[in-house]
């Protein structure tokens, strides 16, 4: 337990399609104009160093955020554009040394004067101490409260939001198979109570069969409540080369994960117009080799 952490993998290519489904999906929630409620269940230490020692030996974000901010032909899709932005906002200057986790992306587009709110939870010490820290120095920091509790068991007492406005993001380590038995569970008592909210779940694709499973058991679960889906996922493919140390002497690196997906109920309309322009290019600039592609569909 609590083996994870995120500064490892913080802006990689699953990093990349979460955030820019998220930050599509929080641009169009926050176009109403009543208050909007943002949960984030497991929210990571909010912001994390391209250049500290986790990053360095992990080399995630060079095949994620670093690659397609050297992709310059691709920028100017819109999803893209809007989450590089997010992106640069954390960082002064030009060179990328921040990458904001969830709750700054989520925050950076909720609005003071509509008294949209963010909450968080956080159970790992260090990350929800780091979480804190990084928190408190936001302006706007009133909008966001942080607990350190389990964030499947707290959103209960939250839903349905006062305004009956709210998107929850379900973004578990998966470090424990018990994570994607609750994450099904999560959502069926969501939408009990709270059955026009928009959830958002990112898993990882891996050869384990509870990964495999989970979007199939989410389109049935949405399927049954009579719920719009959208299923996204990005897969980069194999490395074709050995994954060289970064350092002389240093152990050779894992391979690391290849593909994930984020599964989201009551999307946004305009979702998946937005993410057919945005896949395909994501994949031509992060996409390295066997088993390699993008797939986008919809239901409900
Ligand atoms: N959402 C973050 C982002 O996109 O920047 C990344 C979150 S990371 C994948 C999962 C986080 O959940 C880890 O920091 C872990 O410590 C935390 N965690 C694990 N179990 C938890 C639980 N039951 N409730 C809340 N947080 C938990």
């Amino acid at each position: 337990m609590f083996s994870y952490r995120h500064a490892f993998h913080a802006g990689n290519h699953a990093d990349v399609l979460k955030h820019l489904v998220l930050i599509a999906t929080v641009k169009h929630l926050t176009q109403k104009p009543a208050a909007l409620m943002v949960v984030d269940t497991h929210a990571g230490a909010g912001l994390y160093r391209l250049d500290d020692d986790y990053a360095r030996t992990s080399g995630e974000a060079a095949e994620g955020i670093l690659k397609l901010v050297a992709a310059e032909a691709v920028h100017a899709v819109p999803a893209i554009a809007d989450y590089l932005a997010a992106v640069r906002q954390v960082n002064r200057g030009a060179a990328l040394r921040l990458y904001p986790g969830s709750p700054f992306v989520i925050q950076q587009h909720l609005r003071e004067d509509a008294r949209d709110r963010l909450k968080l939870f956080e159970m790992h010490p260090t990350d929800a101490q780091a979480l804190a820290a990084h928190v408190a120095q936001l302006e706007a920091g009133r909008m966001v409260s942080i607990a350190r509790q389990d964030g499947f068991e707290s959103l209960k007492s939250l839903l349905p939001p006062p305004s009956r406005r709210g998107l929850v993001l379900i973004d578990p380590s998966y470090e424990i198979k018990s994570d994607y038995a609750k994450v099904v569970a999560c959502l069926q008592d969501s939408l009990k109570r709270f059955a026009t909210g928009t959830y958002a779940v990112w898993y990882p694709i891996i050869p384990r069969p509870e990964a495999h499973e989970l979007p199939r058991r989410l389109k049935t679960l949405a399927n049954q409540a009579h719920k719009p889906w959208l299923h996204a996922t990005l897969s980069i493919g194999q490395r074709e080369e050995p994954v060289q140390p970064l350092e002389p002497g240093q152990a050779p690196r894992r391979p690391g994960l290849s593909a994930s997906g984020m599964f989201i109920v009551n999307p946004p309309h305009t979702l998946k117009a937005t993410l057919a322009e945005a896949l395909p290019q994501l994949l031509a600039v992060l996409g390295r080799g066997r088993g390699k592609g993008q797939t986008l569909e919809t239901g409900g």
